[in-house]
């Protein structure tokens, strides 16, 4: 496959990464992933404009303008001959004999790459969670490449045969591993303020947009476990599952084990927007 190393594009052996790069010695690097759909980059001006944020708050200085690095991916994709995909890439500080401190004059280094993802047409399919501690940082709201809370969580769920684990930081549900997650109560969606415990997802931030079409409330706040587990309908949201209906979290069935109505309209809703993305 062709890869994005800096502003090149290179077979994927060529992709050389420094030994002493700090994306490797302290996860020190943010990234982001891109939906494709039918060759088209989906609400790529949301993932550049977090980019930069996460960048600001890592007081990392980004290689190139949001405009270079969009122009650079979309040639990725071309190059690749991605029809339905995702786009994923990172850039770390740069590569240094380690210390802790930033080094002075290093160059961040940038590697992307393309791959197909087939789109599941029957989005309905729900999946099934477990609850895990939220042990990471308190700044969750930065994309960066430290992901081991995630990744321990992630394996827990999977160990015990669930699809997902549901975090939560004492009695409050945050977020889940690589997604965002909603409750719906009495016609509601409920889901957890953007603040630093979680990653406001351009998912999360889309269905917002995509409720206010069908008139659906969004209320931000800390919900409960109880409440979540209580909820009539639960559902997940990321840049690689749209929005899935969660219907099992540890023993108990969430809204009879199947998408219920309010997440089916969302659904629906975001299915008609991927098909004008498709349409160009
Ligand atoms: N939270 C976390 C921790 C994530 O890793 C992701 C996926 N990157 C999300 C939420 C969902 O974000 P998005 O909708 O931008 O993919």
């Amino acid at each position: 496959s062709v890869i994005l190393y800096q502003d090149k594009f290179l077979q994927r052996e060529q992709g050389l990464v420094d030994m002493e790069d700090r994306g490797y010695q302290f996860g020190d690097g943010i990234y982001e992933a891109i939906r494709v759909y039918n060759g088209n980059l989906f609400l790529m001006d949301w993932h550049m404009e977090r980019l930069v944020r996460s960048a600001r708050e890592l007081r990392l200085d980004l290689p190139y303008s949001a405009a270079e690095l969009t122009e650079n991916i979309k040639e990725l994709v071309r190059r690749n001959g991605i029809d339905d995909g995702l786009v994923y890439f990172q850039i770390t500080r740069g590569a240094h004999h380690r210390q802790h401190d930033f080094p002075k004059g290093v160059t961040p280094v940038l590697t992307g790459s393309a791959s197909e993802m087939v789109r599941d047409p029957d989005r309905t399919h729900g999946i099934s969670s477990i609850l895990a501690d939220d042990i990471r940082w308190l700044r969750c709201d930065i994309k960066t490449l430290n992901l081991l809370g995630n990744v321990l969580a992630k394996q827990a769920a999977v160990d015990s045969g669930a699809d997902e684990a549901i975090l939560h930081r004492g009695d409050t549900v945050t977020e889940g591993t690589s997604c965002n997650v909603f409750i719906v109560k009495d016609g509601q969606l409920i889901t957890h303020e953007a603040n630093n415990f979680i990653l406001n997802g351009i998912t999360r931030r889309f269905v917002f947009a995509l409720a206010e079409q069908l008139q659906i409330p969004v209320i931000e706040r800390d919900y409960t476990v109880d409440e979540l587990l209580a909820a009539d309908e639960v559902f997940i949201t990321s840049t690689g599952k749209e929005v899935t209906a969660v219907v099992k979290i540890g023993d108990q069935t969430i809204a009879d084990g199947e998408a219920g109505p309010i997440t089916r309209r969302l659904i629906t809703a975001f299915s008609a927007e991927v098909e004008r993305v498709k349409a160009g």
